[in-house]
């Protein structure tokens, strides 16, 4: 009987994940995966091996000065990939390529009809952009997965959605001017948190203004904020009936992150699973893909992550 969910973990997974003390630890796989096996989740899944993105899949987003860059300094082993939130470790090249590589293969079972959708805890880097690293991002699969929906796939209406507590704002700015790509985040007040970017007032530009929507929550917003704020999501998304739905559901919006100040629960997430999933069935022949995204508290991960797995198990 074919899965209809993938579960994306592995070793080459687990090594995106940066030293000395980083938030953004290589313990985060192991807590989500750990949690999955104690709920029982991982029996239905179709759990899936990583693999590595090749130069030209990388290519098909980032620019060549940037995956050189990274391949670079990846040898070199040490400094930074950015101004300094995004250290540089022996095989970061290949570890960012693992990512970008199971975003891919996923995308490719799910358009050859072996699967639905897909769950990748670790992947959904949406600060990096196609010229640079940032915050913790070197590769961004998102975008590699969007530009390869439309160059190999001829897919061009996907919605991008994010509920990180960051603003996607490389996802946000490499698609501002595209008018198929259906954007809509829910974040922290940029003026009190990274990027510092995503108002309200950013809608698009050019022929592409009002595809993108933008909430920002005050910081110590919670569930009630985020359930209201969602309704405008769906309606949002519902209006422009996209072929194919991502959903970066990063943990770091759960009340306790070390890096943020919201106080959203688990229940936040698995709604938006949930919600999306039907959106996905009614617009996109049920083609989904979540990604883990951040979240620094290891419980809230792991919370958080299982609760939309299960959700993408149920229908
Ligand atoms: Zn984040």
């Amino acid at each position: 009987m074919k899965s209809e969910v993938l579960l994306f973990v592995g070793e080459t997974l687990g090594n995106y994940g940066f030293p000395d003390g980083h938030p953004f630890s290589i313990d985060r796989q192991g807590a989500f995966w750990n949690e999955t096996r104690k709920q029982g989740l991982d029996r239905k899944v179709t759990v899936a091996a990583p693999r590595i993105a090749t130069r030209e899949e990388l290519l098909r987003f980032h620019s060549e000065r940037h995956v050189t860059r990274v391949e670079t300094r990846s040898r070199i082993g040490n400094g930074y990939l950015d101004q300094g939130d995004t250290p540089a470790f022996p095989g970061v090249f290949e570890a960012a390529s693992a990512v970008t590589g199971s975003a891919l293969e996923g995308l490719h079972r799910i358009m050859a009809g072996e699967a639905l959708r897909a769950f990748q805890p670790i992947g959904g880097m949406h600060h990096a952009r196609r010229d640079q690293a940032a915050g913790f991002c070197v590769f961004n699969d998102l975008g590699v997965v969007i530009d390869t929906l439309r160059s190999q796939y001829g897919i061009a209406r996907v919605a991008y959605v994010d509920i990180d507590v960051h603003h996607g704002d490389g996802v946000f700015y490499s698609y501002e001017s595209d008018p198929e790509l259906i954007f809509a985040d829910i974040h922290e007040d940029g003026r009190f948190l990274y990027p510092g970017t995503g108002f309200a007032h950013e809608t698009g530009a050019g022929a592409a203004r009002g595809t993108k929507l933008n909430i920002t929550l005050p910081p110590g917003a919670g569930d009630k904020e985020f359930f209201a704020a969602w309704e405008r999501v769906l309606e949002h998304l519902r209006r422009f009936r996209p072929r194919f739905i991502i959903l970066q559901a990063g943990a770091d919006s759960l009340a306790g992150d070390p890096l943020a100040h919201l106080n959203l629960s688990r229940a936040a997430h698995a709604h938006a699973a949930s919600t999306l999933l039907a959106l996905a069935n009614d617009t996109a022949k049920g083609r989904l893909m979540v990604f883990g995204g951040g979240g620094y508290d290891l419980g809230n991960l792991a919370a958080a992550w299982t609760g939309v797995l299960s959700r993408l198990t149920e229908d």
